[in-house]
């Protein structure tokens, strides 16, 4: 392998370090010990990982949570799930609200996303926040894009002038990210992006990878970015989490081997973007909660 390895899982542990002492020393100051409120709704696998992970790191930094599982999706059950978003969100002691995703195909997301307090909304998918975000004056930064940002950031990788090609559109990855790398701002921002999808056709999609100096992929799909996608000097992200079916071994959408050999810098799966996205969230919930206290 000759490309640099982007050390997502180093850099997180160096931030969770780092917000371990912000936490200590707000709760030494305000007597309030921040707490995230989890919702699961449904009953996937690979969710309740994720959800043990977030809480497992909110502990290690000395943060609080309460976890909620909602087990009933029948057709009252949308309803009550917003009825009850908004009521724990008006509880002084929830500081932050996170609906782990995805939810049921049955489950419309938006009037959940809704209902969350915009000053709760640690994950940014409230509209309110949204509109903050894409105007460049965010209150909270979304949890995936914003890791890896601070992920570049934190590797020497410049952003300004650089062309970025996001292979996303999803409201999780693609939409907020591309909005966090256009803002005209001393912040570590003015890229120009291009943003690619399912309806882009292989050989443009092909053609804007090749021109890209940074290259995020988010399409969740084991080998998707492979060599001829690619040339020296750039840097990949590779967001995608992708469960091999016959060794259930966590990959990413980079065809890793043959792509690393090309390459200047790639972010592995694991140890990427992911231990990011959880750092960010722990962020956002210390963030929250200074708002409301402070
Ligand atoms: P999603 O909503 O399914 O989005 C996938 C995106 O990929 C869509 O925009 C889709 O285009 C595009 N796409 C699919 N096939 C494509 C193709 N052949 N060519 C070009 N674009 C294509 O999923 P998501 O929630 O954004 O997540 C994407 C991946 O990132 C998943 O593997 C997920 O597990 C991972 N993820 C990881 C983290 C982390 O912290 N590590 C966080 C979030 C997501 P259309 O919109 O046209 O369908």
């Amino acid at each position: 392998m000759t490309a640099e390895l982007i050390d997502g899982k180093k850099i997180a542990q160096q931030m969770q370090a780092e917000i371990a002492l912000e936490v200590a020393d707000f709760t030494k100051r305000t007597g309030v010990i921040p707490c995230l409120y989890i919702v699961m709704v449904g009953d996937d696998p690979r969710s309740r990982t994720y959800v043990q992970r977030k809480m497992k790191a909110l502990e290690s930094v000395g943060m609080r949570h309460q976890f909620w599982h909602w087990l009933s999706w029948d057709e009252h059950g949308h309803g009550m799930l917003v009825d009850d978003i908004r009521h724990y969100c008006s509880l002084k002691w929830c500081h932050g609200m996170l609906v782990q995703l995805p939810l049921p195909p049955e489950y419309d997301p938006f009037p959940i996303f809704d209902a969350i307090a915009p000053e709760k909304d640690v994950d940014v998918f409230n509209p309110v926040n949204v509109g903050l975000l894409l105007q460049g004056r965010p209150r909270l930064k979304p949890c995936t894009p914003a890791g890896i940002v601070e992920m570049l950031k934190r590797s020497g990788i410049n952003l300004p002038g650089k062309k970025v090609a996001v292979i996303n559109r999803s409201n999780v990855v693609g939409k907020p990210l591309s909005s966090m790398l256009i803002q005209d701002c001393n912040e570590y921002a003015n890229a120009t992006v291009t943003i690619c999808h399912n309806k882009t056709p292989p050989d443009l999609l092909k053609a804007i990878t090749l021109s890209a100096d940074i290259v995020v992929v988010a399409v969740g799909i084991a080998g998707f970015l492979t060599a001829d996608m690619v040339r020296p000097g750039q840097v990949i992200v590779d967001v995608g989490t992708n469960h091999l079916p016959d060794t259930n071994k966590l990959v990413g959408d980079v065809d890793f081997g043959p792509v690393s050999e090309i390459v200047a810098a790639i972010s592995p799966v694991p140890g990427g973007v992911g231990p990011m996205t959880v750092t960010m969230l722990l962020r956002n919930t210390l963030e929250a909660a200074k708002m409301q206290v402070q």
